[in-house]
Parts: C-alpha cells; structure tokens; sequence
C-alpha cells in the first residue's frame, strides 16, 4: 500500500493557552511520520476554531505561516465541539486516506497516532482510543461517567466505555458517517452502528495541561442528555411502567378507601389524598418533560438547519476560477 495521506482534526474552543505546545507535538508526530515514509508527505494537522473568542485564530494562522503541515477551518460562530469533529472530518475526510481526532488540550495521548495509523494499514476502517484508567478526572466525573455508561448499556445503547472522541476513521468510514444527518450530534453512538472493521488502542489519560475544561457541569449534563436520547426511547417507555405502578397502587387505595367509607370514617384520610395529589402531579410533570424533552429534539430535526457554518476554510484547495464562474451561472 503507498503511504496514506492522514489529516489530524483537532477541535478549538478558546485554546490560545495550549495551542503553542499542541501545534508542536502534533505537527513534530507528522513530521517524524512523513521522515520515516509512514504516511504521505502532504498530511496535515487541521485545526477547527469553533468561535473562539481569544487569540485561537490567530494563533492558527500563525502556525499556519511557519509551516505547510498546518491548516485551518473557522467556524462563524461556537457551534459546539461534536459539529467542530463533523466539519473536520468533512472537510478533511475528501482529501485525505484517514482522519484522526483529537482535542486540543492532548489530554489523549497523541503517541498513539503512529499504532492508530498502523492498525489502519493493516485494513482497520475505524481505531477507537480507549482509556485505560481515569485516575486523571476528579471522582464526581469517573462516578458520573461509570454511572452513565451503565445506563446506556441498560436501555441497550451500544457504547464503547471510556471512549471519546479520539479515533482514526477511514475514508470510508468518514464517507459512511456523514450519511447520518441527524443535528442531534452524539457521535461516539453513531461510530458503533457503523459496523466496519474495528480496533481499539488503549492508552492512560493525563489531565489538562493548560486552560480550562470547555465542558462545564451544565454542558456535561446537557451532552450525557443527548446521548440518552438521540439514540434510546427507553425513557418514554419507562412512563408506561410507571403509570402501570400508579395503577395497581391506585387499585389499592380503591378497595383500601371503599372499606373506610362503608365502615363510616370518611372524615380521616386527608393526608393519604394531599400526597397522592401531589405524588401524581410530580410523575405526570415528569412524563410529560420526558415526552417535551424527544419533542424538542424532532423540532431540532424537521427544521434541518446547517449544523454549523464555515466562514474560513484554509483546507481545502483554492476553488479554479472557471469552476466558480461555472457555479455562478447556476
Ligand atoms: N471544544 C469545542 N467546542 C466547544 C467545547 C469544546 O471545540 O464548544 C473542544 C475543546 O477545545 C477541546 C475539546 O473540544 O479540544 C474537548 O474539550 P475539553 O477538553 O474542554 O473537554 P473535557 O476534556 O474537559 O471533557
Ligand atoms: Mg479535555
């Protein structure tokens, strides 16, 4: 096989403080790479700056300036870090044999990129980085993160635990994957239902060298929610159980209130009512914002709004004029 030509993505959201040292681990892993004719000498390190407000940009095009190796795509606003991959991958995925993600902060282990790219070569479509252990997150994220892959598993959705989104995938796994239109983005659900041909790599992960964690509690919560709901509709189901419990309780009540009326003490019995008032409007709430919840996501879907827009892509080759003009007239 000749050497593939491999595009890195790595996804940008105010990461001015380790884009310096990321740009060259990355861009010095490639480096060594094309030296040692492992892949084509015109892969690349694609950053997507998903409207970054500080010195991101500039900074990319910096490295940009210094050395071919480095590219850049902008987003016009923050559309979020799973549209950040999908850009990436769409963008790279045409020019280029595989793609690599992996976040800026490198907190994945960019050593791994060489075995990645081996496993490839070796006919896999698709490389999963997994983490071996997450001595590195705090314990509210490994319990939260424990808890939530369980649940998944429980309402059978097909997840590759401590897997994120660091991965190698094919040409064609990317050709296959940007069939799936969903806005509703959850894309570590998505890889598995690809069904190609899939290796793992296990590696440990560090913590953040620099900056902030992009994902706060509430976008955390938000994500986790998607992924729930994206891909299972257990939780509206579980209503029916739930409802079914209500009845056989209420069938309870039912013989328990008739026995009070015929033996003559109606007056008592104000509190069992109180709480069942109140028990029951909490469960219906619940139901119906679990309902809403899936409502809102078809809103988001029917309308099918772009999932993110590009207001700068230095990646792609230079449109030929006669091409432009050619599209002009259509
Ligand atoms: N990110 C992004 N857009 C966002 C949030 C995050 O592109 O809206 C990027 C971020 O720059 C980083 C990656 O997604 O490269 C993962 O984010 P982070 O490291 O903050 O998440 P954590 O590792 O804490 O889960
Ligand atoms: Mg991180």
């Amino acid at each position: 096989m000749q050497e593939p030509r491999i595009t890195v993505i790595v996804p940008c959201y105010n990461e001015e403080e380790v884009l310096p040292k990321s740009s060259q681990v990355l861009g010095s892993i490639l480096t060594k790479m094309i030296q040692a004719q492992q892949i084509r000498a015109d892969s690349q390190v694609l950053f997507v700056d998903d409207g970054s407000s500080d010195k991101t940009w500039t900074l990319i095009k910096r490295f940009e300036a210094q050395n071919r190796i480095f590219s850049g795509l902008k987003f016009s606003r923050n559309f979020g870090h799973q549209n950040a991959l999908m850009a990436g991958m769409k963008v790279a995925g045409k020019l280029s044999d595989a793609v690599i993600t992996i976040d800026a902060d490198l907190q994945d282990d960019p050593n791994l990129i060489t075995e990645m790219v081996a496993h490839f070569k070796k006919g896999s479509e698709i490389v999963l980085g997994v983490r071996n252990d997450r001595t590195s997150d705090t314990i509210f994220k490994r319990f939260t993160a424990e808890k939530f892959y369980s649940f998944m598993r429980h309402i059978g959705v097909q997840l590759v635990p401590n897997h994120a989104d660091f991965r190698l995938l094919s040409h064609r796994a990317v050709d296959e994957l940007m069939c799936y239109q969903e806005t509703n983005l959850f894309l570590r659900g998505i890889i598995p239902q690809l069904g190609l041909k899939t290796s793992k790599l296990y590696y440990q992960r560090r913590p953040r060298f620099a900056g902030k964690s992009k994902y706060p509690l509430k976008k955390m919560i938000s994500f986790a929610l998607d992924g729930i709901t994206s891909f299972s509709v257990a939780p509206i189901k579980a209503i029916l159980s739930l409802g079914l419990v209500v009845i056989a309780v209420s069938c309870i009540m039912l013989i328990y209130t008739a026995v009070r009326f015929f033996t003559g003490n109606v007056i008592n019995g104000w509190t069992s009512l109180m709480m069942s008032l109140w028990f029951l409007g909490g469960i219906q709430l619940i139901g119906i914002s679990i309902i809403g919840e899936y409502i809102g996501k078809i809103f988001a879907e029917v309308k099918h709004r772009p999932r993110y827009i590009i207001e700068t892509d230095d990646y792609s080759p230079v449109q030929q004029p006669e091409l432009l003009s050619e599209q002009q007239v259509r």
